[in-house]
């Protein structure tokens, strides 16, 4: 059986040549997701900003810097978890996603989910919970875990987070991300992993 490395390995060589929906034509590469196939996390943004796309790489902004000192807080590096995005093209001029471009990249998700098979899946901001937990508000469901059944992926533990980008400069939401975060390894503890 493949190693899920090597699985992984081929996942992102073939979301490197999608071409399935418009936002291919407009970005400059495909931001497949990044970090550890073993990884027991898995953060999911929405789309590449402007230097992910330059880069092929999630979260390597302004709030991937932000995301690497909430990591670093809970005493964990990008390489211990995977970083993924509802879209893996960036939508022009950084609008967001639209519904029918999250859909057509639905399936990548599905696989690299399948593939790592983290314990918990940490959404951030509004787009990425919405994929899994549509009929809820970010504002509620914030600093929450939730096991739900998705029919894709099976039975699977969320938290909800707000957006590295939609906190950074609102202190109040600063505040409550920071706060938030800190909750991630009792969360995982709780269901069972390791750190
Ligand atoms: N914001 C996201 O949602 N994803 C990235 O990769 C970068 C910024």
């Amino acid at each position: 059986m493949l190693s899920k490395q090597r699985k992984l390995n081929a996942l992102h060589k073939a979301m490197l040549e999608c071409n399935n929906c418009p936002l291919h034509k407009g970005c400059l590469q495909v931001v497949p997701g990044a970090g550890s196939a073993s990884a027991e996390i898995m953060f999911i943004g929405e789309g590449p900003g402007k230097k992910e796309d330059q880069l092929g790489i999630p979260f390597v902004g302004a709030a991937g810097k932000f995301l690497d000192e909430m990591l670093g807080s809970i005493k964990l590096k990008r390489e211990d978890v995977y970083i993924a995005n509802t879209v893996k093209c960036r939508p022009p001029e950084n609008r967001d996603p639209l519904p029918k471009e999250k859909e057509l990249c639905w399936s990548w998700l599905v696989q690299q989910i399948k593939t790592i098979q983290p314990k918990l899946i940490v959404t951030l901001g509004r787009h990425s919970m919405e994929l899994f937990m549509p009929d809820q508000k970010i504002s509620e469901a914030h600093g929450k875990d939730i096991l739900k059944d998705i029919p894709e992926i099976g039975s699977q533990n969320f938290y909800t987070l707000y957006h590295p980008a939609a906190a950074l400069y609102n202190g109040g939401m600063r505040e409550t991300l920071l706060k938030d975060f800190k909750r991630i390894p009792k969360i995982l503890k709780k269901i069972g992993g390791n750190k």
